[in-house]
């Protein structure tokens, strides 16, 4: 994958929390994640013995750490000045992030006119307050409905290589991203309230919203080489095989069961799966990939998620 290099990126897309004071420490508890959230709870668990919703322990263990820092304030200078061009977004992982979030948002604008409202992904170090409360690196990136934004901490994509064995590479981090605004989509078209929130299980809606938004990660994929940009040529070039079997590995390694199973403490309960299997993530994202047709995202119509 390569980004166009006359391309112009454009950072209002993204607000850059990271710098200045920071915050207090807190914890994401709730769902709308990559999945981490998972690893989170689990983690959690073993630290209070159990026992407990993972919301209740979440919450607990909130409550031993104190109450969240001061908000942060976007500062863009920096992110400004080192991302001007495709030029930059091939040579710096933040700056292919800002070209990402401009080709999925130019994308999703393109398919759904008037009813896509751009929203912004907001870079946080550590520890970010939102309207969905406080959350920390620990819990991957995540989208909050409540402020309709997006939320990572770039060093994500290290813990992705170096905890979970994911293979990584600029088009894993572009399919992270994708994900997260198919949730934003899923918020403007009024999908996730249908699910009821904190539903768990193998067919259970909070599955069929994250393996939707896999799948629109898909579509998004398929069409990445072709939406064009504001000066009407397409931003990314040259996506690949290997970019694809990265992205598979990926999903891969953020299903439920691959989570339980090696880095949760080994056993796998279906009963609480919040994202889908492995099989199913990469699945859902092929079949997005391979049709480029929303049409065939509609996994809350099927009564085969794979
Ligand atoms: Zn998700």
């Amino acid at each position: 994958m390569r980004y166009r290099e006359s391309g112009r990126l454009d950072t209002s897309g993204v607000q850059d929390r990271r710098g200045g004071g920071g915050g207090g420490r807190g914890l994401a508890v709730g769902g709308g994640g990559l999945g981490l959230v998972g690893v989170l709870v689990l983690v959690l668990f073993q630290v209070l013995g159990g026992g407990g919703g993972g919301g209740d322990a979440a919450s607990a263990l909130g409550g031993q750490l104190g109450s969240l820092g001061q908000g942060q304030t976007a500062d863009n200078t920096q992110l400004d000045q080192q991302c001007q061009t495709g030029e930059d977004a091939n040579e710096s992982v933040d700056c292919a992030v800002v070209a990402d979030i401009e080709s999925i948002q130019d994308y999703w604008a393109g398919v759904l006119g008037d009813r896509y409202v751009p929203t912004d992904t907001v870079f946080f170090s550590g520890s970010v307050q939102t309207s969905c409360g406080g959350a920390t690196s620990g819990s991957g990136p995540f989208y909050c409905p409540a402020d309709q934004l997006v939320y990572i901490d770039l060093t994500f994509f290290e813990t992705l290589q170096e905890q979970f064995g994911a293979e990584g590479g600029l088009f894993v981090n572009a399919y992270v991203l994708a994900h997260e605004y198919g949730h934003h989509v899923q918020n403007l078209l009024g999908i996730n309230q249908q699910v009821t929130p904190g539903e768990t299980g193998p067919e259970s809606g909070t599955v069929r919203l994250e393996l939707q938004a896999d799948c629109f990660a898909g579509t998004w994929a398929d069409h990445a080489e072709t939406v064009p940009d504001e000066s009407g040529e397409p931003l990314i070039s040259e996506i690949n095989d290997d970019d694809i079997d990265r992205a598979l590995d990926a999903a891969g390694r953020i299903g439920d069961d691959f989570i339980q199973r090696e880095l949760g403490g080994g056993t796998v309960d279906q009963d609480t799966f919040t994202h889908g299997s492995s099989e199913q993530r990469r699945q859902w994202f092929s079949t997005g990939y391979r049709t480029g047709d929303l049409q065939q995202c509609d996994t809350f119509a099927t009564d085969d998620l794979g």
